[in-house]
């Protein structure tokens, strides 16, 4: 039996799931394979950063996450004696996305609320116990073979997407290389269900680097708590994962007796990135495309941001409206984010992962030398876009109502907008093929987050992604937008001005 569909998606962990949703609410038609019925039992993301939930927001997941999660207070760095080497504070409440910038969770509160987002879009067939044997290219696209509960069959595609987590098969059957960033360190996870109806621990995440044993303790969702401890050397992942050494290792932070461990896991923290992310029909996107260490507690929210730079791009080349070579704009666009996320992620934890006293001494003195208020720092920014925008852009697009309850986001949809001042041509123009058109005098923009990045132009260019392309005139904006569609590149200012 062979099936076809535009695309096919191989896993549909968060990563997968967000770009289902993404491909299949632009009339995609997608069949998304998992080999598993559930969703992964073991505990992994506890933190989304604000422009995730904004991406999640678009996919339909933020809500449920929202409803159980927490925000955190601050991040803290802290040496053996307890003293705060560094630490990373949000300022404000809500971040100009409008939501907070850093917000606790559950992981499996939202692969169940994708994959339930999955189950209404009629042109998404998520199968899950469906499980990638092989594929092939061919004609142009893939032929993939797939075991599922009722034996074989085949999907012909024009593209496969890898998301199929670290051990990527997709990535292997390419012959795709990781760069390997030199990180690999053994950790102990454990996620707790607080008893009794408590309902946190902390608001603070916290880094113990204590040589004698460094310690990660995060609040989680309400009612739940995670902590990681790094396994010193000659220990195995069986001594430190019975129940009696886990009551031990949490005794100086919690009372044992006042939890129960709900999941555990012995992890190697990696950081690798795949050398290429699209080879012909074959993509790659989260973990099958990047691994870091969690310090930054950015893998999860890497890979949605993946998802959301490529699925309007695969829509626009399916639909004739953008050349293949637009996809070519795919890792130029996204690997240096990842990148720069992944080089702190490594940084901090070199700087956790620290077991030799005196180096741990050393690194002491010298954080410590700086007075206190110096070490606590607003929470880190992330990079914004560096290619793919005119001059000019490659910010995240604040959310300019979010106060009111209006979000621009429910107006749009996750696709690309031009934002005007009044109608015309082009605005017209660049709606009927797949964009949005809002008209700012409509947008409730009492801050001026909106007026801020248009800086009196009249029109605002934002990509399907929420960065900003550019600002301009209208017609200028929308026939930049059409070059880079057709090249995946995009023009100079000059160009569109
Ligand atoms: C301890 C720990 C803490 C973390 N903390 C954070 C954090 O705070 N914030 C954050 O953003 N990230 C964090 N991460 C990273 C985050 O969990 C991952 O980046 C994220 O889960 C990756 O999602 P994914 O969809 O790319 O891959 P996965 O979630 O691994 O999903 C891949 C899916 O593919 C399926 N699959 C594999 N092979 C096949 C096949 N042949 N056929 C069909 N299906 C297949 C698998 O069953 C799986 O469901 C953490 C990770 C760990 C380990």
């Amino acid at each position: 039996m062979r099936e076809e569909a535009d695309v096919l998606i191989v896993g549909l962990g968060p990563v997968g799931a967000a770009l289902a949703v993404y491909l299949g609410s632009r009339g995609v038609s997608v069949i998304a394979i998992e080999r598993d019925t559930g969703v992964y039992p073991l505990p992994r993301a506890a933190h989304l950063d604000h422009e995730t939930m904004r991406l999640l927001h678009l996919a339909g997941g933020a809500e449920a996450v929202s409803k159980a999660s927490q925000p955190l207070s601050t991040y803290e760095f802290r040496n053996g004696a307890g003293e705060l080497l560094m630490g990373f504070r949000p300022e404000g409440d809500l971040a100009p996305t409008g939501w907070p910038a850093s917000s606790m969770f559950h992981q499996p509160t939202l692969e169940h609320a994708l994959r339930d987002r999955l189950g209404g879009i009629s042109c998404v067939s998520a199968r899950l116990g469906h499980a990638l044997s092989a594929y092939e290219e061919s004609g142009g696209g893939i032929v993939a073979t797939v075991a599922g509960p009722e034996g074989a069959y085949e999907v012909a595609a024009r593209f496969i997407i890898g998301c199929d987590g670290g051990n990527s098969m997709v990535r292997r059957i390419a012959g795709i290389a990781l760069d390997d960033l030199g990180f690999d360190e053994p950790w102990l996870v454990i996620d707790t269900v607080l008893k009794n109806g408590v309902t946190r621990l902390s608001t603070i995440g916290m880094q113990h680097c204590d040589p004698a044993r460094p310690v990660t303790s995060m609040p989680m969702a309400p009612g739940r708590h995670r902590w990681e401890f790094m396994l010193m050397p000659g220990e195995t992942p069986e001594e430190v994962s019975t129940d009696a050494k886990l009551a031990e290792l949490v005794a100086p932070f919690a009372d044992p007796a006042s939890l129960d461990i709900e999941r555990r896991a012995v992890y190697r923290f990696h950081a690798l990135i795949a050398k290429t992310w699209r080879k012909g029909p074959v993509l790659l996107a989260g973990d099958a495309a990047h691994q870091m260490p969690p310090f930054m507690g950015q893998g999860l929210c890497s890979g949605v941001r993946d998802a959301a730079n490529l699925a309007w791009k695969i829509e626009a080349v399916l639909r004739g409206r953008a050349e293949t070579a637009l996809l070519d704009s795919y890792q130029p666009e996204r690997e240096p984010h990842v990148r720069m996320i992944t080089g702190m992620a490594v940084m901090m934890g070199k700087l956790v992962c620290t077991q030799n006293a005196e180096e741990a001494a050393a690194r002491d003195a010298g954080m410590l030398a700086q007075p206190e208020a110096a070490r606590m720092n607003p929470m880190i920014g992330l990079d914004g876009l560096k290619s793919g925008v005119l001059a000019g852009g490659g910010s995240v697009c604040p959310e300019p109502g979010h106060e009111s309850g209006r979000r621009l986001d429910d107006e749009a949809g996750y696709a690309a907008l031009l934002i005007t001042r009044d109608a015309c041509a082009a605005s017209r123009a660049f709606g009927d093929a797949g964009g949005a058109v809002l008209l700012s005098a409509l947008l409730p923009d009492a801050e001026g987050r909106l007026a801020a990045l248009m800086q009196g132009a009249p029109a605002l260019l934002v990509r399907p992604d929420r960065y900003v392309f550019g600002a301009g005139e209208a017609p200028a904006l929308v026939a930049a937008w059409q070059a880079y569609l057709a090249t995946g590149l995009a023009e100079a200012p000059s160009a569109a001005a």
